[in-house]
């Protein structure tokens, strides 16, 4: 098999013309002032042009169920009691650092 044509210089820059990123679109959130991309959901308050789209209070309580349920599940597998208490430990580190996504923050904004 031969090789058909040299790709030039000028062939590879055009064909690598399309390969640009761009910034995604941001606006700030009317509800919230949070930023997010435009023509979607705010991820703070779950609102999108005013409308709730998902009510970000009730998936926190979700997750909260989803952990507490993990982590007794955890608590009642036999032979590994010093693992699990570590990662109890961990969990409530997390919940911790999403502080800012708490259902009292969100109702006082
Ligand atoms: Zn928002």
């Amino acid at each position: 098999m031969t090789v058909r044509m040299r790709a030039t210089r000028s062939h590879t820059g055009n064909r690598r013309s399309h390969h640009g990123l761009i910034a995604p679109r941001l606006s700030t959130c009317a509800d919230c002032g949070e930023m997010h991309i435009r023509h979607h959901i705010c991820n703070n308050c779950g609102k999108y042009r005013g409308r709730t789209i998902i009510d970000m209070a009730a998936q926190i309580e979700k997750k909260e169920k989803k952990a507490k349920a993990k982590r007794a599940a955890l608590g009642a597998s036999p032979g590994r009691e010093e693992k699990s208490e570590q990662k109890e430990e961990d969990t409530t580190l997390k919940e911790v650092s999403k502080r800012p996504l708490d259902a009292t923050d969100l109702s006082k904004k």
